[in-house]
């Protein structure tokens, strides 16, 4: 599944190719992928609409529009969903569920086998995106957010960077690697991470999504975007010796999502009875 280093490649892919052409019409192979419109509908608002600017906001492929009225097409890839830019005569694929087609003889073909994928059309962005949490690679995600964010919850760590409503663009192969990087067990409550290994952490996150952005994403999970060249140092390597201390990766389930990590690196904490918990005359 497509993940924040995955989706800035796609956007970086498509701002190169179709900022500022017009979308001269659109066709719909796969009504459900349009979550916001009837096909019918949808193909009136998009045609003749100039593609301003394509963004990303978490996982979402952001396209803002110029039409008569602001318009915002947002995209989300879910686990097979995929975005290219090819000419319109090139041959289309039985998976393509929405093809715009632009002024000059292009097109933009979202192409999804397994069909989870969506699109919405909206003039205020916060209807899709307004309640996504900070996005990792901003300023504003500094490392005392971070330990704001862990200290004020108690369930395990892993969930709780999974939440797009906390911090935008994560998914479960950058947390398995984050979390290894930071020698954390997946299940440690996110309020008992020492200040030291959420500082680890915090680098980590910025330093993975960098570099896994500047090798385009991995092609390692459901989605293949553009032969992405990150290599996982943890996620999918169950039993394989972790690159640090050769013991073998493990893999288990936390929160309905397999997850790997290094039982010796990434120690599973407890988090210690306290008096306020438990009081003294109740023991
Ligand atoms: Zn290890």
């Amino acid at each position: 599944m497509p993940e924040l280093p995955e989706v800035e490649s796609t956007v970086r892919h498509l701002r190169e190719r179709v900022e500022g052409l017009t979308i001269t019409g659109a066709t719909i192979g796969w009504a459900r992928t349009i979550h916001t419109h009837t096909p019918k509908k949808f193909v009136e608002l998009v045609e003749g609409a100039t593609i301003r600017e394509v963004f990303r906001r978490g996982k979402f492929v952001g396209l803002q529009l110029i039409s008569k009225s602001p318009l915002f097409l947002f995209i989300h890839l879910r686990m097979s969903g995929s975005l290219d830019v090819v000419s319109v005569e090139s041959e289309p694929s039985p998976h393509d569920r929405v093809v715009l087609l632009l002024k000059g003889g292009k097109s933009i073909r979202f192409n999804d086998t397994r069909k989870f994928g969506r699109m919405y059309l909206c003039e205020d962005p916060a209807e899709v995106v307004g309640t996504l949490g900070v996005e990792p690679l901003d300023e504003s995600f500094t490392q005392e957010i971070l330990r704001e964010i862990s200290r004020s919850r108690s369930g395990a760590i892993k969930p709780l960077l999974l939440n797009q409503n906390v911090i935008a663009g994560l998914g479960n192969i950058y947390v398995d690697e984050v979390l290894w990087k930071a020698s954390i067990h997946p299940l440690t409550p996110a309020d008992t991470v020492p200040p030291e290994k959420i500082a680890r952490l915090h680098q980590a996150i910025k330093e993975t999504l960098t570099e896994a952005i500047s090798l385009a994403g991995t092609d390692f999970g459901d989605g293949v975007v553009y032969g992405g060249m990150y290599r996982p140092l943890v996620y999918g390597r169950d039993g394989d010796p972790c690159d640090r201390c050769q013991s073998d990766i493990e893999k288990i389930v936390v929160a309905q999502r397999g997850t790997h990590f290094c039982p010796a690196c990434q120690k599973k904490t407890r988090r210690r009875s306290t008096s306020r918990a438990y009081p003294a005359k109740l023991r």
